[in-house]
């Protein structure tokens, strides 16, 4: 269970050193309630308290790393139970499952698809990243495994035979995969598999109960790298027991369920709007894993929206970096925009620009995710500020003119930004984004 601030103050030294960089240990406690420091910045903590502390700030979701080393997918390692109660850490990977008893086109369709179907969102990727590839006897396992490894893709390794995991998973190398999985006529080869390879495993049961025993069998061997999977007959006992699985870790602090949940919606209907409408269910509630059977940008795009939308931090504005961005193909004589990096106006003045068919800078200046007139109240978007982005970005090596555009709406900054940068000229741009089309249709270098 985690400590409350006082509970941890009683665990310090209470000496009040301030070596932590905070004024006393009372201080320090409720800064790591909150999770806002590393227990490591106290060095005086004994071996006894730490080891309670520890435990105690370990989320009650276990966090299950897969995939490649410059490119991990986490799942689980969820707090709360609701979003507004303090954030979502680690949005459910969404992929698609590829199986040897499919036709070779289709194979190939579905593979094609987890690789080309991307969407740019307020400056942000979104995109497939899993490919499942089950095993069904045929011979041809390893092959798909090849083939799913070559989209660069994590991999989930779906077989009944242990062998054929166990290569499976050496031909996936340094790409960490999640192996499926652990029923109770497999549980001991299962086992030596996880701790031999070092590589999470998916323990099956049709209820919480099943799941619960392996869960501590496989723990008892030494196993820790585990994700969930309950085998529903039908969507209200699937929610049911996602909704079951969330309570019981977040809420009893049940340690043999407190781990990420699999979902596959296409186990529960061959519809692909439906098996859509499911996901979308497990991604609001609770699945740490989505696979597929269907993938289209129809039914993709709107669950990586929602799941981008949920898996954000309701205290964090959402911040696109800091930087030049081209719109079309700029020149040198194309315009020079300057507006703030809350990712709502980037993604609407840049749409905007995009609207006006004028290839041009857009200079996105850190405003800690605040929108243009708040981070002008806040003093984060001033001339000052706006005279150093454009100093260390080096526009003026790609442009000839000297002009730059702000926004409408801080009109009053206009001869402060033209002390802060004598060589340009400071042209007013419009208040409102949508009449950046027709302003930049008039817009001349020179
Ligand atoms: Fe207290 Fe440790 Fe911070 Fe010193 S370093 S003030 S002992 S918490």
């Amino acid at each position: 269970m985690g400590l409350n601030a006082l509970e941890i103050f009683k665990l310090l030294p209470r000496t009040n050193c301030k070596e932590c960089g905070f004024p006393t240990c009372l201080a320090f406690a409720m800064q790591l309630a909150m999770g806002k420091v590393e227990l490591s910045k106290c060095p005086h903590v004994s071996e006894e308290a730490k080891i309670k502390l520890e435990a105690s700030a370990a989320p009650p979701i276990a966090t299950v790393e897969i995939g490649k080393e410059d490119n991990k997918l986490s799942l689980g390692g969820e707090t709360v139970l609701f979003r507004h109660e303090k954030t979502f850490y680690n949005p459910p990977p969404i992929g698609v499952r590829i199986a040897e008893d499919m036709e070779e086109k289709e194979i190939e369709e579905r593979l094609k698809k987890i690789r080309e179907l991307e969407y740019e969102r307020v400056g942000i990727m979104l995109r497939g990243e899993v490919v499942a590839v089950e095993d069904k006897g045929k011979g041809r396992f390893l092959e798909l495994v090849k083939k799913a490894l070559d989209t660069g893709k994590a991999l989930l390794l779906m077989s009944e035979n242990v062998d054929n995991l166990k290569k499976a998973v050496e031909l996936a190398g340094g790409n960490r995969p999640l192996v499926y999985g652990v029923e109770e006529n497999n549980l001991e080869e299962m086992g030596k598999l996880a701790l031999e390879k070092k590589v999470p495993v998916v323990v099956k049961g049709k209820s919480v109960e099943e799941v619960r025993g392996r869960v501590e069998k496989l723990k008892s061997k030494g196993v820790k790298d585990i994700v969930l999977e309950i085998e529903p007959t039908d969507i209200r006992e699937a929610f049911f027991n996602l909704v079951a699985l969330r309570r019981a870790a977040i809420l009893k602090r049940d340690t043999s369920l407190g781990y990420p949940v699999i979902f596959f919606p296409g186990k529960l209907t061959p519809d692909p709007l439906k098996e859509a409408l499911y996901a979308g269910l497990a991604i609001a509630k609770y699945g740490s894993m989505v696979i597929l059977n269907n993938l289209s940008g129809e039914t993709l795009f709107p669950l990586l929206v929602e799941k981008f939308n949920i898996f954000t931090d309701p205290q964090r504005p959402l911040a696109t970096p800091e930087g030049i961005y081209e719109i079309g193909k700029p020149t040198e004589e194309s315009p020079v925009l300057v507006t703030v990096n809350f990712s709502l106006t980037y993604f609407i003045v840049s749409g905007e620009v995009e609207n006006s068919r004028i290839p041009s800078w857009l200079l996105i200046q850190d405003s800690e995710g605040l929108s243009v007139l708040t981070a002008w109240a806040a003093d984060k978007f001033n001339a000052e500020t706006i005279a150093e982005l454009v100093k260390k970005s080096n526009i003026e090596k790609k442009v000839k003119h000297r002009k730059l555009i702000i926004p409408g709406y801080v009109a009053q900054i206009v001869g402060e930004l033209e002390e802060e940068l004598p060589d340009w000229e400071i042209v007013l741009g419009p208040r409102e984004a949508s009449h950046i089309p027709a302003f930049l249709k008039m817009w001349k270098s020179a």
